[in-house]
């Protein structure tokens, strides 16, 4: 595969995840057909490359829709979950179906918020041989204030919090047939696709694009669905949590030391009731003690639960002999 890694006319994959977008689909089927046959047309990708759009258990009539597109150009495909199960496991389902005939797939939203003019720029880069390019927003002009405000908020929680995200990229992204492969060895059950793309590694690149208004129809990502985004992302990526709770235990348990000498002074002083130094003592002491004890447990706990994510330790991208 590497020899003819440069050659063009390679097969493209789009992956569209789509939960109630019957608003959107006639529209957007129909760009996406322009945009492939206008890159088929300059033989930047291959005749063999196809639309596949993932019904995510919606309740209109998008799989409907999606049916009648596949009967009128074979060039589109579905590929129908058996009911709703959220956008990352939508998405990471088309992945993986299409990585059977892909060589490179893009995935994108159903309501083109992404401009798609950039696949252009996707495609090059992965003939330049890059496994992975990630949309990047350059500006969010026509997010509201409020959805701006979040959804950076959510980026910069997430890399405090110890996960690796790219800023501002969504899952607007081209993943090489490679990529995929690799990032099948990922087992884990609460699988945050945009902080274990970058765990791949391999040569990557970003690809700088505005993000439009939806076509039509509303967000499918309300606030609820994106802190759950948020605190999954944060709790399936790192245990850096916990390890706040060690360090809050081990302050606390210094304060409980300042404390006792704080109070014994107070007590020497005979500026104490009887009782309220021992009871002041003790009630640090102890508060910082637990906090601490529940800290290494959640460390151990922490363990084990990396431990079953059986994450790949590295990954091999070139032997020379
Ligand atoms: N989506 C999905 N399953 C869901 C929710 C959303 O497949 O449970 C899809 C949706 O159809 C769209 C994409 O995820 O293609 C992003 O959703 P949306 O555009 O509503 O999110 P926003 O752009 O407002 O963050
Ligand atoms: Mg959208």
């Amino acid at each position: 595969m590497a020899e003819k890694r440069n050659e063009k006319g390679q097969i493209l994959y789009l992956v569209i995840p789509c939960y109630n977008e019957q608003e959107v689909l006639p529209e957007t089927s129909k760009r996406l057909l322009q945009k492939m046959e206008s890159l088929m047309e300059r033989g930047m990708i291959s005749r063999e490359s196809r639309i596949m759009f993932v019904n995510d258990g919606s309740k209109d009539r998008t799989w409907e829709m999606i049916e009648e597109l596949h009967g009128q150009n074979s060039i589109y495909q579905g590929v129908k979950l058996s009911r709703n199960r959220g956008h990352q496991n939508a998405l990471l389902g088309g992945l993986m179906t299409a990585k059977e005939s892909a060589d490179m797939v893009i995935s994108l939203d159903a309501d083109l918020q992404d401009d798609i003019d950039v696949i252009d720029q996707f495609v090059e880069k992965y003939y330049e041989g890059c496994e992975i390019v990630y949309g990047v927003r350059s500006a969010r002009d026509t997010d509201t204030f409020f959805k701006k405000f979040t959804a950076e908020g959510f980026y910069k929680l997430i890399a405090l919090m110890g996960g690796e995200v790219v800023f501002n990229h969504a899952d607007y992204r081209l993943m090489s047939r490679r990529a995929l492969e690799e990032m099948e060895n990922y087992r884990e059950v609460n699988l945050f696709l945009r902080g274990i793309v970058p765990m791949i590694g391999f040569k990557t690149d970003v690809v700088f694009y505005e993000r439009h208004e939806r076509l039509a129809g509303e967000s499918k990502y309300p606030l609820k669905k994106m802190l759950a985004l948020a605190v999954d992302g944060i709790t399936s990526l790192s245990i850096k949590p916990i390890r706040f709770i060690v360090f809050l235990g081990m302050f606390i348990f210094v304060c409980s030391i300042l404390m006792l000498i704080y109070s014994l002074v107070q007590h020497f002083l005979g500026n104490t009731s009887i009782g309220w130094t021992s009871l002041i003592v003790s009630i640090w002491a102890i508060g910082g003690l637990q906090l601490l004890a529940i800290g290494v447990i959640g460390e151990y706990i922490g363990k084990i639960y990396l431990e079953t994510k059986a994450r790949p330790k590295y990954i091999i991208e070139k032997v020379l002999r």
